[in-house]
């Protein structure tokens, strides 16, 4: 009996211990609703403080918030970048800085677990005020719903003629897309950020060389499918008023000859196959560049796994196998551990009269558990004065985590179909060949028109503050593999537009 008992009592310890080293305070869950037309999802939130209010990891509150975020750990801020505005939270203080304003929350922000921990009351009263975020609270059921994202693919509309059917569709801002032939009699049009009601995209009814459209959101991004009448033979995609439209000219044969068409926004045009002309994208040269140098360490990881070491090494790697392999010129911005200025990046490459600009990284992120390879092409400018702002912002914070998204602002958006082909093949080719997990194409966030001629991406190769990833950067078995795989993505890449310059002969 007395045996007995005492080993019940060492059960009872024994799953108590875990518990009361890991919460701290009690645990709750948060409904979260976070608008168009996603899932629900279920944060967990907790009591960290003597008082009763409710925290949330600041992980969870940017991936509800779809909220790019940077950890800086030396002064234990929180940046996360909500809809192009920038929130700074500091660990142990009250205020959560916006661009225009600062507010005080009623208690700090805290540090628990590695990460920190955010009040509730950012999200239900602070954040409505600091962006256009509508939200709403209800603290009965705790279920939060973050109000419907505005539309930024906002009409279609088809115009017949005898010679071509065209179809517009407005965007609401500034934003890039590609169109995708591969499905015979399709053109799919992918909308980078574009954000649409499918109920309003969509034509039910034949109209010219147009038989259907329908669209749907995605994640990221908005598709929208149009189906191609029997007759239609070839088309042209371009950008008009400024970026802030896209037209797709479809044509009938027979053909006489398509006007070279000009461009018209920051989007240079582009056609595709069947029968496209094009703009000539020739990969002859490629430059590499190695992320980070000398005294910029970039992001650090376990066990001094160093960000410029292993983009040093692969893109030593990668050129190698492009000269060898594919007979394309390679060179590095730095071949050894030098410092180099962003500027002088971009300015080699265009000195070099390069075609492609392919630039290494490694991430990093408090939470260990975040690991993948995400690819970056650049977005153009939604105004002058927003790039203002980025530029502004990141030259305050002087802190390597942002020199990666300053390199975007020297370089120009006119090669953006081509660059977010390339961002498309080369985070595919890495997924499949490698074996990291899939973070998916972006957009950088910071940009200005002006820098680099030509197509060029960012690819973070992993994140070196997860162990998995750590391991797979720092091994040279795996460093091999992921050099082949971009350089793989580069030769289809090559292939996709010799075909299109053949095909405008
Ligand atoms: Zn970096």
């Amino acid at each position: 009996m007395r045996a007995l008992s005492r080993l019940a009592l060492r059960l009872l310890l024994l799953s108590l211990l875990p518990t009361a080293a890991a919460a701290q305070g009690p645990t709750s869950v948060l409904h979260v609703r976070p608008g168009d037309g996603q899932l629900e999802l279920q944060v967990e939130m907790r009591q960290l403080s003597d008082t009763e209010d409710w925290y949330l990891s600041g992980g969870e509150v940017a991936e509800m918030l779809q909220a790019g975020r940077f950890w800086r750990s030396d002064v234990r801020k929180l940046v996360l970048r909500v809809r192009g505005q920038r929130l700074t939270f500091t660990v142990g203080a009250r205020s959560v800085v916006g661009a225009s304003r600062t507010i005080l929350l009623h208690q700090p922000v805290l540090f628990h677990g590695g990460q920190p921990w955010i009040p509730l009351e950012f999200l239900t009263q602070i954040l409505p005020e600091l962006t256009d975020i509508a939200v709403r609270y209800d603290p009965e059921d705790q279920r939060l719903r973050i109000g419907e994202r505005p539309t930024n693919v906002q009409a279609l509309r088809i115009e017949s003629t005898a010679e071509a059917t065209e179809l517009r569709l407005d965007l609401g801002e500034v934003l890039a897309f590609r169109v995708d032939d591969s499905r015979v009699r399709h053109l799919v049009v992918k909308i980078y950020g574009g954000v649409l009601d499918p109920s309003r995209i969509a034509l039910s009814r034949p109209r010219g060389l147009v038989d259907a459209v329908t669209s749907r959101q995605e994640e990221g991004f908005a598709l929208v499918d149009v189906q191609l009448g029997e007759l239609a033979q070839r088309y042209s995609s371009s950008a008009e008023a400024e970026g802030r439209r896209i037209l797709l000219r479809i044509e009938p044969l027979p053909v006489t000859t398509i006007p070279e068409p000009q461009p018209r926004g920051p989007h240079l045009v582009q056609t595709l196959p069947p029968q496209a002309r094009s703009r000539r994208v020739d990969v002859r040269k490629v430059v590499i560049d190695p992320g980070h140098g000398g005294v910029d360490v970039g992001a650090t990881g376990r066990a001094d796994v160093r960000e410029k070491d292993i983009t040093l090494a692969v893109a030593r790697e990668l050129a190698r196998i492009l000269r060898e392999r594919d007979d394309i010129a390679a060179v590095l911005t730095r071949a050894d551990d030098s410092s180099l200025g962003l500027v002088e990046r971009t300015e080699y490459a265009n000195r070099e009269g390069a075609d492609l600009f392919v630039s290494l990284h490694c991430n990093a992120w408090f939470d260990p558990a975040a690991q993948g390879v995400e690819t970056y092409f650049l977005s153009p400018a939604k105004s002058e004065w927003d790039a203002d702002v980025a530029r502004k912002e990141n030259i305050a914070a002087g802190h390597s985590d942002d020199l990666d998204f300053i390199l975007w602002d020297l370089v120009q958006n006119a090669y953006i179909q081509e660059s977010a082909t390339l961002a498309e093949a080369v985070q595919a080719g890495l997924v499949e060949d490698t074996g990291l997990r899939d973070r998916g194409v972006k957009q950088a966030g910071f940009r200005v028109l002006v820098g680099a001629f030509m197509p060029a991406i960012l690819v973070e190769m992993g994140f070196i503050s997860n162990s998995d990833d750590a391991r797979a950067l720092t091994d040279r078995k795996q460093q091999r593999r992921i050099a082949r795989a971009l350089a793989d993505a580069i030769v289809d890449f090559r292939a996709r537009m010799d075909a299109i310059r053949e095909g405008s002969r």
